[in-house]
């Protein structure tokens, strides 16, 4: 069963001189599968990860949307507070309430609808997430190029040059492709071959 908690955060006034934060999180309580909604000022302050993570446990809550700022700035922050409360990191999801609503829109009404919006595309998404955990594979550390064309052998040169060994396959009896073709080029008329 999905018990989904929806955290609004204000980034001070970044967020909440534009968007209704307060309602937000109330609309946010009737939305499916939510069981938990609230608005803090700053959530990825360590207080703030604190409430993300004390809710959990109190409201015993499996899945996250925090709609705060951009993921590219936060997420791997509120997927190590998932992690830490026991809950797979990859069960969250975030509304960016920021970049893409209150810094990008004046109406506070419509922004504030904007931003129900988002939360509420979060929290479907968050909803149909499964646990995902992440593995390390060994390489081998061998390049495949196909094609001796002028770009196949310089690829090839750069990553032998980088020091590591590389093979290059050309369906021709000889390498150089259309380059070898020609006779000279512009500006310096060098030979082509
Ligand atoms: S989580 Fe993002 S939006 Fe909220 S206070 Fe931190 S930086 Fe601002």
């Amino acid at each position: 069963m999905r018990r989904v908690g929806v955290f609004v955060c204000h980034c001070g006034t970044n967020i909440s001189a534009t968007v209704d934060v307060e309602k937000v999180a109330e609309a946010a309580k009737s939305m499916p599968n939510v069981v938990f909604a609230m608005d803090y000022k700053y959530m990825c302050s360590e207080p703030g990860q604190g409430v993300v993570r004390d809710a959990i446990k109190e409201h015993n809550l499996n899945r996250i949307v925090v709609a705060s700022c951009s993921p590219r700035m936060h997420e791997p922050t509120f997927q190590k507070t998932l992690d830490s409360a026991g809950l797979n990191p990859y069960l969250l999801e975030m509304a960016n309430l920021r970049e893409q609503c209150s810094w990008v829109h004046t109406d506070k009404e419509k922004a504030t609808q904007k931003a129900i919006d988002l939360v509420r595309m979060a929290v479907a998404k968050v909803s149909r997430n499964y646990e995902l955990f992440t593995s390390t594979i060994p390489i081998t550390k061998r390049a495949l190029v196909i094609g001796g064309g002028i770009a196949g052998m310089q690829a090839a040169l750069d990553i032998a040059d980088s020091g590591y060994q590389v093979t290059l396959v050309e369906r021709e009896a000889t390498i150089g492709g259309k380059m070898a073709m020609l006779d000279k080029t512009f500006p310096t008329l060098d030979c082509s071959a």
